[in-house]
């Protein structure tokens, strides 16, 4: 991987974390992955806070995670937002107008409009960024963030236990989303890596505080349970 690494922080007794620019925008903003743990543990978690850039709520999310330890034997990377452009312009898409959760190259279709899926797959380097951390890092559970449904999406192809797990730690109802998006990140990851699972987490449209920190929690403590069996859910990660 071509990214830089560089070490962000620490105050004394914090824990390691280290930045790394994955790639950027269209228009030249850096896209930030931030890894909080060791990049060898057994659970590699990956957040991501927003792919739209009009859903933000969930990078309300990762900016608690970035604060907070990994539970031990997981490691996050946590990306708060993989479309920058698109939250400077509170649009969906990026500078281009892509949806990039329609730019992912299984089961890709050219689609117009709000849902404009680019040239082809992979046409966008935010797209590209995300596609190259995530095979280079073979994250064990992949969560993403958008709004505003207020549930949980039951996807194709990741683990449901795991899935309906976090929806009860989070609070929100698991059911599965009407349509099955071409082009979209979570099902490209859940066909190209069956041994993993990613998935989408839909935040409502108004997101209290409470809900914020339940969602944080919730993330911490799917990854304790996987990385650490014994604690719970009783499913130990996939072999990797
Ligand atoms: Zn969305």
């Amino acid at each position: 991987m071509a990214a830089t690494f560089v070490l962000a922080c620490c105050a004394a007794g914090a824990a390691a974390a280290e930045r790394a620019v994955i790639g950027h925008s269209v228009q030249g903003r850096p896209i930030l992955a931030t890894l909080n743990g060791d990049p060898g543990a057994p659970l590699q978690v990956l957040v991501f806070g927003s792919i739209h850039g009009n859903e933000t709520a969930g990078m309300r999310v990762t900016r608690q995670l970035l604060a907070r330890p990994a539970p031990p034997n997981a490691a996050l990377r946590i990306v708060p937002t993989l479309n920058p452009d698109g939250v400077a312009a509170n649009t969906r898409g990026n500078a281009h107008g892509v949806d990039l959760n329609r730019n992912f190259p299984y089961d890709w279709a050219p689609l117009t409009g709000g849902e404009y899926s680019g040239p082809h797959g992979l046409s966008e380097p935010e797209s590209r960024a995300a596609h190259r951390l995530i095979r280079a890092t073979d994250p064990d559970i992949t969560i993403w963030f958008h709004q505003p449904f207020g549930i949980v999406d039951r996807s194709s192809g990741g683990d449901h236990r795991l899935e309906r797990r976090f929806a009860q730690l989070i609070g929100l109802p698991y059911v599965r989303l009407k349509g099955r998006y071409p082009g979209s990140a979570s099902r490209w990851q859940n066909h190209a890596f069956p041994q993993s699972t990613a998935f989408v987490v839909e935040l409502p449209t108004f997101v209290s505080g409470a809900l914020i920190r339940r969602a944080t929690r919730a993330v911490l403590r799917l990854a304790a349970e996987y990385a650490s069996p014994e604690l719970g859910a009783g499913t130990p990660a996939a072999p990797r």
